[in-house]
């Protein structure tokens, strides 16, 4: 089925999944030093849960899932839940986010599962600062992982670089040059106030700021190559194999062709990243809700979606830890 909107006529066709809220790393932009709560095991929904949530929403006209968390590969067996997903007729696209330090163990299972791609989230490409960044990982395994995802046939497989001041902006040429030399798919994200440690708009940096200072290598082109489900906007050097994209959450928010919905670990439709509303899933169907009234409830959430967030008016989600809603 098609045409399933929300009520100010965007078309809602994306669902993304946080799959646990537990992470291996503790970056510092997005969990505070001494960690966040964690939901209990038993308030996780389970994969079964999770298969019937996506069903409903597939027969209304999700047909696009991300799987995301914390880090989604913490949780275990997730190649079957892929393959549950990719056994549902309308779903024809079912990606992942990940930090990448447990992916090369898992990327030919996923592949042969039915996830097509992969984002991995790298910040620097300098193993002293990305032990300071993450508290304590190890850049080899991130690095070693791209190249077994791209062999694995994960592609295009996409970098996510949240861009900080002081911290990893002397590294933007670094990376456009992975985008010249080998292909890299490089997207710049800009920092949101939420989730990390408290700095103040210290760390930000606008994408106009990024893309003028990475026009010293020469000009960029658009580029609708790869473009993706998502607001980031794509460009590529002429010399260049991959791509460079552009997420402006905070200079220039994209709500207006927002696509999606979240769903939490714990079994909430999330309707907005950087707003608190949800709608609980996971008591209806742990009470045998029919899957008429489940799909009542999702058609619920979408209509409560907001028309946009308001971080410019200074409104950020205190509810739950940024790593509970799934980036
Ligand atoms: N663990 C997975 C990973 O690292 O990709 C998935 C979850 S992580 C929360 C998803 C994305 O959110 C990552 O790309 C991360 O860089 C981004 N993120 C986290 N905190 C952010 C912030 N304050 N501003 C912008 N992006 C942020």
């Amino acid at each position: 089925m098609t045409g399933f909107s929300d009520s100010f006529q965007r078309p809602i066709n994306y669902l993304r999944i946080s799959v646990t809220d537990r992470c291996n790393l503790r970056c510092t932009y997005c969990m505070p030093a001494d960690g966040v709560g964690l939901v209990s095991h038993e308030d996780i929904l389970s994969y079964e849960e999770i298969h019937t949530i996506v069903q409903a929403a597939a027969e209304l006209g999700i047909n696009k899932i991300r799987i995301t968390g914390g880090e989604p590969l913490l949780r275990s067996g997730l190649p079957g839940l892929i393959e549950m997903l990719a056994s549902i007729d309308a779903i024809d696209d079912i990606s992942l986010t990940t930090n990448g330090i447990l992916l090369a163990g898992y990327a030919t299972e996923l592949k042969s599962a039915g996830l097509q791609r992969v984002n991995v989230s790298l910040d620097t490409l300098k193993q002293d600062k990305f032990e300071s960044i993450t508290r304590g990982a190890q850049l080899s395994d991130v690095l070693g992982s791209i190249e077994i995802a791209k062999s694995a046939g994960l592609e295009p497989v996409k970098l996510n670089t949240v861009v900080m001041a002081g911290i990893n902006d002397d590294e933007l040429l670094d990376f456009a040059h992975k985008t010249i030399d080998d292909g890299w798919h490089v997207r710049f994200i800009e920092l949101m106030p939420v989730g990390g440690e408290s700095t103040g708009n210290l760390l930000f940096v606008p994408v106009s700021d990024i893309k003028q200072r990475l026009e010293v290598l020469g000009k960029l082109e658009p580029c609708f190559h790869n473009a993706g489900n998502g607001p980031a906007k794509y460009f590529r050097f002429p010399q260049a194999k991959g791509t460079i994209g552009f997420i402006t959450p905070v200079s220039e928010h994209f709500c207006f062709h927002c696509n999606r919905l979240r769903l939490t670990a714990d079994g909430k439709l999330r309707l907005c990243l950087l707003g608190e509303d949800e709608i609980d899933l996971r008591e209806p169907l742990r009470s045998g809700i029919s899957s008429a009234g489940l799909k009542q409830l999702i058609e619920e959430a979408v209509a409560r979606k907001p028309l946009r967030h308001h971080l410019a008016e200074g409104c950020v989600p205190k509810d739950r830890p940024f790593s509970q809603v799934g980036g």
